[in-house]
C-alpha cells in the first residue's frame, strides 16, 4: 500500500534519500556542474526527449493544464535567478494523478506530475520540488548521466539514441538528498520558506501512516526531513515560517 504513497519514478523529491554527509561545496568548481556537451547541445536534447515523453504518456495540453504549467513556470523564473547554469529552466506539467513526482530532463527541462502538486497547500512547497529537480541538472548530476551514457557511443546531437526513462531513474540516496540541500538553499534565496521543502517531505509520512498505519514511516524520507530540520537551524531559518498559499489556476 504505501506504494501509493512513493513516487514511481525515483528521481522525484518523494523518493531516494542519503545516509551519507552532504559534500562541504558542492559547486566549488563551477565546470563540474556542466558536462562535455555544449549547453545548446543539452538543451536541444532535453526539449527532444519533452517530444518524446509527451508522445509517449500520451500528454496533450489543454487551457486548463496550460495555466497550471505557466504558474509553475512562474515559480521556476524566480528560482532560476539563483542558479548557477544560466539554463532556460522550463516546465513541463503532466497532469496525470498517480505520479507523486517530477524528474529532471538535460538541458534544464523538467517534469511535473499532477500526482505530486495535488498533495501541496504552499506555494513553497512547488518551489521546493522545481528546485529539487534544477539542482540535479545545476549542480552536474544530469551532466554526469549525460557523460557516462556517451562514453557508451551515444551521440548527444541524435535525440533518437536517448530515451526520456533514463533520466527518471534515481541518482542515488547522497546525490538526492544533495539536492534536496542545495534546493532548499535555491528556494530561500528566492524568497520561499524553507518549511516548503519540509512540508512536502513530510506530506509522503503523512498520507503513507494512513495508507499503511502499522508501517513504519519511509526511512529515506524520513531521513530527508531530518535533514531539513538541521538544515533550518544551522543556517538559522527558523524564522522564514511565512509561507504563500498554492494559487493553482482554475
Ligand atoms: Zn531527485
Amino acid at each position: 500500500m504505501r506504494r501509493s504513497v512513493v513516487p514511481i519514478l525515483a528521481c522525484a523529491i518523494g523518493i531516494a534519500v542519503a545516509a551519507g554527509s552532504v559534500g562541504a561545496n558542492p559547486r566549488a568548481d563551477a565546470r563540474a556542474a556542466k558536462g562535455a556537451a555544449a549547453d545548446s547541445d543539452e538543451i536541444a536534447l532535453g526539449a527532444a526527449l519533452v517530444v518524446q515523453f509527451d508522445k509517449d504518456r500520451g500528454v496533450a495540453a489543454t487551457p486548463q493544464t496550460q495555466r497550471i504549467e505557466a504558474y509553475l513556470q512562474r515559480i521556476a523564473d524566480s528560482l532560476g535567478r539563483h542558479t548557477v547554469r544560466k539554463l532556460p529552466w522550463r516546465i513541463h506539467y503532466d497532469p496525470h494523478p498517480g505520479i507523486k513526482s517530477g524528474f529532471a530532463l538535460p538541458g534544464g527541462h523538467i517534469v511535473i506530475w499532477g500526482g505530486v502538486v495535488a498533495y501541496m497547500s504552499t506555494e513553497d512547497e512547488a518551489a521546493a520540488i522545481i528546485a529539487h529537480e534544477i539542482e540535479h541538472t545545476d549542480i552536474g548530476q544530469v551532466a554526469k548521466r549525460i557523460d557516462s551514457l556517451t562514453k557508451t557511443g551515444r551521440d548527444v546531437r541524435n535525440a533518437s539514441q536517448w530515451k526520456w526513462q533514463e533520466f527518471g531513474a534515481t541518482y542515488g540516496e547522497v546525490p538526492e538528498k544533495l539536492c534536496d540541500f542545495e534546493g532548499s538553499k535555491l528556494i530561500v534565496k528566492a524568497g520561499y520558506s524553507p518549511l516548503g521543502m519540509k512540508r512536502l517531505l513530510e506530506s509522503f509520512i503523512a498520507l503513507g501512516k494512513v495508507h499503511a498505519p502499522s508501517d513504519p514511516p519511509n526511512r529515506l524520507i524520513a531521513d530527508r526531513v531530518t535533514q531539513i530540520d538541521k538544515q533550518i537551524a544551522d543556517e538559522h531559518w527558523d524564522a522564514l515560517t511565512k509561507t504563500r498559499p498554492l494559487r493553482l489556476p482554475p
